[in-house]
């Protein structure tokens, strides 16, 4: 069995763009508990993927739905729950929780990857690597991954992409203006996909924008966006006291942008952006 090309069909965007973190993140909660060797029952899974969802699932953070890859994950022929086998469609949350189900990886899938770990990291890898890479050291921390080898995450760097972008903005964060640099070496602002490179964003000026470290991982995370005159628009889960200098202060204010037309973001990237992660 080719379980990596399995595992290449469980994308985090479903046809037609939208996002669906969904299976991903149960994958990978699945798999942190294979390697403790814990058991991971329904209310477990909806607990943690409930948060996993409202940290880095995007706009389906809003109201999470762990049920939906619970049981749904079966189809994948990956994910097996007991008692519930042969059940493809949405199982009623009432009878979850009163069986309270352990969910496992299939069989022949569990057996494989603990007999391999470089099938262990490469499952891994291609799994993360469908999510932005702000995010991904966080997502392994909260699933007990984070001694997992990097070897197989892909990386989305372009370096044409972000010198290109940084260039565009005059080495300068949209938002807050963060130019910082030591010597000539720009520190701290970052060429942020608007449309994710994992979800065939392209790798061109028209779908990036330079961000600071901080508003970058903001954006990815879906706590704030752009309207459709690039003003910033900022979900109301944002708060800290630092947040107001450094978020709240921008509230609705138009981003600083390259002076020509073919550099300024794409009204299309910037409108999935804020169908699919933003958290308004
Ligand atoms: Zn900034």
């Amino acid at each position: 069995m080719d379980w990596l090309e399995k595992i290449s069909k469980i994308k985090s965007w479903r046809r037609g763009d939208d996002y669906a973190p969904h299976k991903p993140l149960l994958l990978l909660l699945a798999l942190g508990a294979l390697r403790q060797n814990k058991e991971l029952r329904w209310s477990e899974v909806n607990d943690k993927l409930s948060q996993l969802l409202r940290k880095y699932g995007g706009k389906s953070g809003l109201n999470p739905r762990p049920l939906y890859p619970f049981i749904r994950l079966q189809n994948d022929e990956l994910w097996v729950v007991e008692g519930f086998i042969g059940i493809s469609g949405d199982a009623k949350k009432s009878d979850l929780d009163r069986v309270n189900p352990i969910g496992y990886l299939e069989e022949s899938f569990a057996d494989a990857l603990s007999k391999n770990d470089k099938l262990f990291d490469e499952i891994v890898g291609a799994l993360i690597s469908q999510f932005p890479e702000t995010l991904i050291d966080d997502i392994l921390v909260d699933v007990q991954l984070s001694q997992v080898s990097r070897q197989f995450v892909r990386s989305k760097r372009d370096p044409k992409f972000r010198h290109e972008v940084l260039d565009a903005y005059d080495r300068a964060c949209a938002i807050c203006g963060n130019d910082i640099r030591v010597g000539d070496v720009t520190v701290g602002v970052e060429a942020a996909h608007i449309k994710p490179h994992a979800a065939d964003g392209p790798c061109e000026i028209s779908n990036g924008i330079a961000l600071c470290l901080i508003h970058h991982k903001l954006f990815d995370r879906g706590a704030i966006g752009f309207n459709e005159n690039m003003e910033l628009l900022i979900s109301e889960r944002v708060n800290g006291i630092a947040s107001k200098s450094l978020v709240w202060a921008y509230d609705g204010q138009s981003a600083n942008l390259p002076h020509k037309l073919s550099q300024k973001p794409d009204l299309k990237y910037l409108a999935w952006h804020q169908k699919n992660i933003l958290q308004l």
